[in-house]
């Protein structure tokens, strides 16, 4: 426009200038010399219009300038718009003064918000990735880094697969990038060490899909859970039915003529109480575990419990049972020592302990209490008899649930399989913890570390 403007004066000024240099070559009238006048007069108005015109756009564009290199230079310019320059655009430099302002707050207010939101995220447990429509990292947690052992942070930009090699996960991304709907899942990644995660995948923006969102919850310890549970029940159906089995065959034996039977009756009779007894025992640990699992709230803290006394009572409950069986039960080296924990649930643990160590024992066997401090802060509580003993590869399976030696002998002797793990949860839930050794044919030892009170 400047430029323009500059021509079209030059033309202007020019034109009367032309017209006096050529004024010799016209032919002298009185009309042409009127018409030369006004040429020359209006070419002068003109230019002059036209020099003014020039001036004023000048300043025009100068503040228009100044203006729009203040609004490219937003929200980052700091400095305020001077209140000078042409009074029409005064105004408008004041109206995005004031816009300059409010930007800076809104730009200052989504920093402070998307900060915080980061903090989150990297605070986050769950996994969170954010892909663009290309597979693209555009955010990456720490804790979905570290879940598949790559290095933080993670770049920008980086492809999905550089980082994780799951077609699993890429597939749900895809799915939602294709669908746009939220997917839910749940699976065991091997790249991330076999762990189980949840995962919920949700699309990133509605029109255009700007990309998918992943967030992986770790459920390993939830799955394992809900597959012990699902073996628990399992278990106990098959504990079940065979001492049922038993009852209902027996029953139905007697009353099909075996009454009659003066020979066996009496035997049948007495094999079906001896399942019952059975079933009476399972029922009773499995109430104990279920207390067990379900964590009920135990008064806090914990109680100190004199561990001799606990011991007097134990052996007493096992005395008649250790007396059928000719087994002898005595206390060595036992020293007065308390423990932290809970004392009915320390008795539990250690008549389970002495049950087994009388029930697993040979005729005229014995069975030895220990008791005392093994160190300043621990209360070591031991049981050895001179049993049958653990063969070594059964060792480190018998505090399972279930877990039997030999089922036939464990069953003829009321056993159910629960009597050591019920110790070994009970124990560790007092902070302690159970061990075992054995020698096959010689006997077994059975210890248990308590906190010291
Ligand atoms: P059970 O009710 O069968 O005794 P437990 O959980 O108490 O169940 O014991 C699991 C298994 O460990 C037993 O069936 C038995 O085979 C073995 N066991 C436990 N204590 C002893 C012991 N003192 N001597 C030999 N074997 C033992």
């Amino acid at each position: 426009m400047a430029k323009f403007i500059g021509a079209w004066c030059l033309l202007m000024l020019s034109a009367p200038l032309a017209m006096l240099w050529l004024w010799p070559n016209f032919n002298p009238g009185a009309t042409t010399n009127a018409i030369v006048k006004l040429c020359v007069l209006l070419g002068f108005v003109c230019a002059a219009a036209l020099a003014f015109t020039y001036s004023l756009e000048r300043k025009w564009s100068r503040s228009a300038r100044r203006l729009e290199d203040f609004a490219s230079a937003l929200p980052a310019i700091q400095t305020d718009l001077p209140d000078d320059g042409l009074a029409e655009l005064r105004s408008l430099s004041r109206a995005m003064q004031a816009m300059s302002g409010r930007i800076r707050q809104v730009v200052e207010r989504a920093g402070l918000e998307s900060s915080r939101r980061e903090t989150i995220l990297a605070c986050m447990a769950e996994g969170v990735l954010a892909v663009d429509t290309s597979l693209k990292v555009i955010f990456c947690n720490d804790a979905f880094a570290r879940a598949f052992d790559s290095r933080t942070p993670v770049m920008q930009g980086r492809p999905l697969y550089e980082l994780v090699r799951e077609p699993l996960l890429r597939e749900v991304l895809e799915r939602v990038l294709q669908t746009g709907n939220a997917e839910k899942d749940r699976f065991q990644l091997p790249s991330a060490a076999g762990r189980w995660f949840e995962a919920r995948a949700l699309p990133l923006g509605e029109n255009p899909r700007r990309g998918a969102v992943i967030v992986l919850h770790d459920v390993t310890d939830i799955h394992r859970q809900e597959e012990v549970r699902k073996d628990f029940v399992a278990d106990v159906s098959h504990e079940l039915r065979t001492p049922l089995a038993a009852i209902r065959g027996y029953a139905e034996t007697l009353l099909d003529g075996a009454l009659e039977d003066q020979a066996n009756n009496r035997k049948f009779v007495e094999i079906i109480a001896s399942h019952a007894i059975r079933l009476n025992n399972i029922a009773s640990d499995l109430l104990v575990i279920s207390e067990l699992d379900s964590n009920p709230s135990l008064p806090w803290p914990p109680e100190r419990v004199p561990v001799l006394e606990v011991i007097d009572s134990a052996t007493h409950t096992v005395q008649e049972a250790a007396a059928t069986r000719g087994v002898h039960l005595k206390r060595v080296n036992c020293t007065e020592c308390s423990a932290t924990g809970y004392r009915f649930r320390l008795e539990q643990a250690i008549v389970n302990l002495l049950d087994n160590a009388v029930k697993f024992n040979r005729p005229d066997g014995e069975v030895t209490i220990e008791c005392g401090y093994a160190n300043e802060d621990r209360v070591q509580v031991s049981i050895s008899d001179t049993g049958i003993g653990i063969p070594s590869e059964d060792l480190k399976r018998i505090f399972d649930r279930f877990y039997r030696v030999d089922r036939a002998r464990s069953r003829g002797t009321g056993g159910t399989g629960l009597g050591l793990a019920i110790v070994k949860e009970v124990v560790e839930g007092m902070g302690g913890s159970v061990s075992a050794e054995s020698q096959l044919g010689r006997g077994s030892k059975f210890t248990i570390l308590l906190q010291a009170a």
